[in-house]
């Protein structure tokens, strides 16, 4: 009997990964939990610990890369409403959101209350958890800028906070350790709600014009190594529009990988791994991967 049993509500086994991801490709999670609140989540933490069951996060899936093999361990997905409350305290305009809840929404809501400082974040389809995780942004700014205090739960079980300057946020990357994010707490600034609005239209223009959006993507495929731009690499080495399977380089913007009909998370890794090479060979520079594989 598996040891959710119990749980049937919130843990399911053999659900595919290809559901849950913006590529949508990837094979099963030997489970795949959903908890309703913190207690259960604290409780399916400590089964996976007692079990030997490797924990994998869950935001909305739109930095991972999943293997055709699937997962062997526990997907925990904070998808629950309990894991997405979003407060505001409008005398010092901070915003606490729960890890669950997506950018947009958070992003929607500030325009709505007059508060500015994440329209840097438009067009990111991410959760407020991933996204703080990787430091998730662009060129006009990223998450970590406005982040006063995240509270964590690590693999253990363990609960606690820290403050911004306990935090490193660096390129797409941050020093949290712990395994999850639960909720965070946003440090804005008061601003005229129509400025915010145009600001912030201004940003996805620019975007939605650069990336091939209405495809299956996850964002940037690799980071920008240091001063130079990982998609322009990619761009004179030739690769727009190259396909490995069901995988090209995109046309629009050669730092996305766009996956067709029939294409497999295998396609995707050989392009991942082409790209690189012929990016060494012409360039001499390695790129690292941005999004995140599971395999
Ligand atoms: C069209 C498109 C455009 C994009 N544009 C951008 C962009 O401009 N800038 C940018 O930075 N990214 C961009 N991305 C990538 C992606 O949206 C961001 O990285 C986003 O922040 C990932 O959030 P997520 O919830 O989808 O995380 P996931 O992809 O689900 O997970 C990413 C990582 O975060 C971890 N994680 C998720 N939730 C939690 C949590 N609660 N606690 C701890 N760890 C957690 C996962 O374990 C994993 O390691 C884009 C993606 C797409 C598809």
């Amino acid at each position: 009997m598996s040891i959710f049993a119990d749980l049937a509500d919130c843990a399911i086994e053999n659900e595919p990964m290809s559901r849950h991801t913006w590529f949508k490709l990837g094979g099963p999670a030997r489970y795949f939990i959903r908890p309703r609140d913190e207690a259960q989540l604290l409780e399916v933490i400590k089964r996976c610990r007692e079990n030997d069951i490797e924990m994998y996060v869950l935001g909305r899936g739109s930095n991972l890369l999943v293997a055709d093999e699937g997962v062997d361990g526990a997907v925990i997905h904070l998808g629950d409403r309990n894991f997405g409350a979003l407060d505001i305290d409008e005398k010092e305009a901070t915003v606490n959101v729960g890890a669950g809840a997506s950018l947009n929404r958070v992003l929607q809501m500030c325009v709505r209350q007059g508060l500015s400082g994440m329209e840097c974040l438009v067009g990111i389809p991410g959760s407020v958890g991933g996204s703080v995780k990787i430091n998730a942004g662009g060129r006009f700014g990223d998450i970590g800028n406005v982040c006063r205090k995240i509270r964590l739960i690590d693999s253990s079980g363990y609960q606690f906070e820290r403050e911004r300057d306990d935090i490193y946020f660096g390129y797409r990357m941050t020093n949290i350790m712990a395994r999850f994010v639960v909720d965070v707490e946003f440090q804005l600034a008061p601003d005229d709600p129509n400025r915010i609005a145009r600001l912030l239209k201004e940003i996805w223009l620019l975007k939605k014009n650069s990336q091939p959006t209405d495809t299956r993507n996850a964002g940037c495929i690799f980071k920008n190594p240091r001063a130079l731009s990982a998609g322009a690499l990619i761009d004179k080495a030739g690769l727009k529009g190259f396909s490995i399977g069901g995988a090209s380089v995109s046309t629009r913007h050669a730092n996305f990988i766009v996956a067709t009909d029939g294409a497999t998370a295998r396609d995707v890794m050989n392009l991942i791994d082409y790209i690189r090479q012929k990016v060494s060979e012409r360039f001499e520079v390695d790129l690292e991967t941005e999004v995140e594989i599971w395999k």
